[in-house]
């Protein structure tokens, strides 16, 4: 398979939805952010590498570290996590308070904000240095020693996530938090505000891309079991509200964020990540799933 090939046309063909959809600025360091710009960067089994215009510039992968935190908590919980949170696509957005309070503080899942912050708790109860260790985990399966936290995103965030605010009061209320609200909220805020490019991205989700091979960073060790369900949660829940529009227009397990990446894995074959900050109504980059739309369509390559 020809994939720079295939990222060059793609990359061409998308130019012009370059500027559809509107770039996060619920959190004010993102809206500094030139939304011009456009990466992609594919990464396979046997590691060789295809990439495409800013596949090196980093931005702020938000919601895609409630990937590699949920990673960490399995490892810790095991299938006691399960008593915290559910496994089922939410079909609302993914700040949302409502079915939080009618389901009794038991987010639905680990990818929507209420299940990461569940998930935050849980780092800070067990890890003696959360912030390190977490850090240095993503660092290992990304190959790179540079990635770091963005601490001035992280304050930005934290200063105006009000939503958030309300969402961990909610779960404290239904003792679904044992830590310090305003601790477990800082810690949730710094994991969204790690910097990572598409190469470093695709690099750590080849990590979860082959269930058959060890999973053993820093420590996080899963089960192949455990990695194969990781991938069928990005599945079913990686896109929020649009988790099913994800999945029938790409048709891979994948996780996106609100700085406009979204990184993908074709179960043993490879791990893509697109980016562009600007995303559409339900949080997703417009182009970043155009890119990969267009990917599995052009390849012919499916899970299905
Ligand atoms: N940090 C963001 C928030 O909590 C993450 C959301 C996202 O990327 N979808 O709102």
């Amino acid at each position: 398979m020809n994939y720079q090939n295939i990222l060059e046309n793609i990359y061409n063909q998308v130019q012009p939805f370059l500027n559809e959809g509107k770039q996060a600025d619920y959190i004010p360091a993102l809206a500094k952010v030139n939304p011009e710009q456009i990466g992609v960067c594919l990464i396979n089994m046997k590691g060789e590498q295809y990439s495409m215009g800013n596949a090196e510039t980093r931005f702020s992968i938000q919601s895609i570290s409630k990937v590699f935190a949920l990673a960490m908590a399995l490892n810790l919980e095991g299938s006691n996590l399960w008593k915290r949170m559910g496994k089922e696509p939410s079909g609302t957005s993914f700040n949302s308070l409502v079915q939080l309070e009618i389901e009794k503080g038991i987010p639905r899942n680990p990818f929507i904000n209420a299940g990461a912050i569940v998930i935050a708790d849980i780092l800070l109860s067990h890890l003696a240095n959360p912030e390190e260790e977490f850090i240095d985990f993503v660092r290992s399966i990304a190959q790179s020693e540079t990635v770091n936290y963005n601490f001035s995103v992280a304050r930005s965030e934290r200063t105006c996530g009000y939503l958030n605010a309300a969402i961990a009061n909610l779960l404290k209320y239904y003792n679904n938090i044992e830590n310090d609200i305003e601790h477990v909220l800082q810690f949730y805020c710094l994991m969204c505000s790690i910097e990572m490019n598409c190469k470093e991205l695709s690099q750590a989700f080849l990590c979860f891309a082959d269930h058959t091979k060890e999973f053993n960073y820093k420590g996080v060790r899963l089960s192949s079991s455990q990695v194969k369900r990781i991938n069928a949660i990005m599945q079913t829940c990686g896109f929020y509200d649009e988790s099913g529009e994800f999945s029938y227009r790409v048709g891979l397990p994948g996780k996106s964020g609100v700085g406009g990446g979204i990184a993908a894995i074709y179960p043993q074959r490879y791990a893509v990540t697109a980016w562009s900050p600007r995303l559409n109504s339900k949080g997703n980059s417009v182009v970043g799933m155009k890119i990969l739309e267009l990917l599995t369509t052009e390849t012919k390559e499916s899970i299905f």
